[in-house]
């Protein structure tokens, strides 16, 4: 069967391994000079590795994700890193229930309550019963206002903006169930497991194109793309089966012609784009050797301070110490309209706080910004969850949008990948 993927995210690579081992000839069109989607990476001359131009890492029971791994004899690294809060100007450990036992601003009744509810959510394995429940409204009754104040209700602030007071419990459940205390991570960088995939792909004779876009996917011929190829040629090409892994804003920007309730019901689902601020140091940022920093403080202009290098050993990147600055935003927020300089000027007076002299090691920065990146997950979002299948007979969706009740993760991509492949192969 001649079957097109638009996209070389990990959704679309997964999809694409999968079908070429079943003997398919498969097409992947990638609009981005290289593979990897929102985990894409890039690579500074004087590095070994590449590294993602978002802060990625995969939880050790990432087991779609691990297993691809495995399966093309990828190296993976495992490590366990330190994660802590900034609270009151301080910065806490906090990635374990003796670190949690520790936390001095609460009191002990406080930190035994939350500590119950954490663990609670950690082992409770039923999801469906939490997810008409609002996690703003629930977690104070639950672990207590001054807990949740202090160390929750900033991260759901700072990660969520207006749609903070939206999120379902389910979602929190899937954070606190999938947490490791230990990260895993490719050798070498996202970019390059990437590209082990795309060899792997071809390899079993499948084509990627890179720099390749979808323009249209024509409904009344529903299996005829519209491609623009590097060279700007513009060709029509039909196909007996497509999977379109684009968020669904992209999908219903290509194919004009779905019909409008369908429309409408991708229409419903909301998201948030990324900003990250990256920074090149000469020294390290965190002097206690913190890997991820929750910003719990409403009025940070950051939400959270990620040092790569704490996690993954400084010698791949020419002992360079590289901090991510992130935070997710609409894409028409501030952020996103103003230049590198102007944002650290915004964050500067904030990363003093944490280390007065860090402006003087900056090597370089740069700004990183994707438009599309985290999908708000609402109460009841299994009801309005979008299935593969799509109104156009031959056309599937595989999405970041149908992750649930997990955070989206390129784990995740993986399954939706190696899923919808399944299905595809079942309709030959
Ligand atoms: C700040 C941030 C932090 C994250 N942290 C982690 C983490 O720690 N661990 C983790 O596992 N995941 C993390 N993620 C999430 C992870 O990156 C995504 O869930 C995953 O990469 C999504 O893969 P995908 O293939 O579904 O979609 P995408 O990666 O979005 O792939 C879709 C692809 O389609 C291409 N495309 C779009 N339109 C067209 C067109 N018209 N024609 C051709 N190509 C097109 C895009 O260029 C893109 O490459 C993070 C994401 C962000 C932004």
């Amino acid at each position: 069967m001649k079957i097109a993927i638009i996209g070389a995210g990990f959704a679309g690579l997964a999809a694409g391994f999968e079908l070429v081992k079943k003997g398919h000839d498969v097409k992947i069109f990638e609009r981005d000079p290289s593979p990897g989607g929102l985990a894409i990476g890039y690579k500074e001359k004087n590095w070994d590795w590449s590294l993602e131009k978002h802060y990625h890492h995969w939880f050790t029971n990432d087991k779609y994700i691990l297993g691809l791994a495995k399966e093309i004899n990828y190296r993976v690294i495992i490590k366990r890193p330190k994660t802590s809060v900034f609270v009151e100007n301080n910065i806490y450990q906090f990635d374990s229930p003796i670190t949690v036992l520790k936390f001095p601003l609460l009191s002990l009744v406080d930190r035994l309550r939350m500590g119950i509810i954490v663990g609670f959510l950690r082992y409770e394995p039923f999801w469906k019963v939490l997810e008409k429940y609002n996690a703003a409204t629930v977690l104070p009754k639950l672990m207590g206002k001054k807990s949740y104040q202090m160390i929750w209700e900033p991260l759901f602030v700072n990660k969520f903006g207006k749609f903070s007071r939206n999120v379902s419990l389910a979602w929190f459940w899937a954070r606190i169930q999938k947490r490791t205390p230990s990260l895993a991570y490719p050798a070498k960088g996202f970019l390059e497991f990437a590209k082990a995939l795309v060899r792997e792909v071809e390899a079993k004779k499948g084509k990627v194109f890179f720099q390749t876009e979808i323009l249209e996917l024509d409904g009344k011929n529903q299996t005829n793309l519209k491609i623009q190829y590097q060279n700007g040629e513009i060709e029509n090409e039909n196909f007996d089966k497509i999977i379109v892994t684009t968020p669904s804003f992209l999908f219903l920007k290509i194919a004009p012609t779905l019909p409008a309730k369908y429309k409408e019901s991708l229409g419903k689902l909301k998201g948030l784009g990324a900003t990250n601020l990256f920074l090149r140091l000469k020294k390290p940022f965190f002097r206690e050797g913190t890997y991820w920093l929750n910003v719990c403080d409403k009025k940070a202009p950051v939400m959270a301070i990620v040092e790569h290098t704490n996690l993954i050993d400084k010698k791949y990147y020419d002992n360079e110490h590289l901090l991510y600055l992130g935070n997710y935003k609409a894409s028409d927020d501030l952020y996103f309209k103003i230049t590198k300089e102007e944002l650290l000027k915004i964050f500067d007076p904030y990363l003093k706080r944490i280390n007065p002299d860090y402006a003087k090691n900056i090597i370089d920065y740069q700004l990183f910004k994707a438009p599309f990146a985290q999908p708000i997950i609402p109460v009841n979002y299994s009801k309005i969850l979008p299935s593969f299948k799509t109104p156009f007979e031959n056309v599937f969706l595989a999405n970041i949008e149908q992750v649930y009740p997990w955070d989206r993760g390129t784990n995740y991509a993986v399954e939706l990948g190696q899923k919808v492949a399944k299905l595809v192969d079942n309709e030959t």
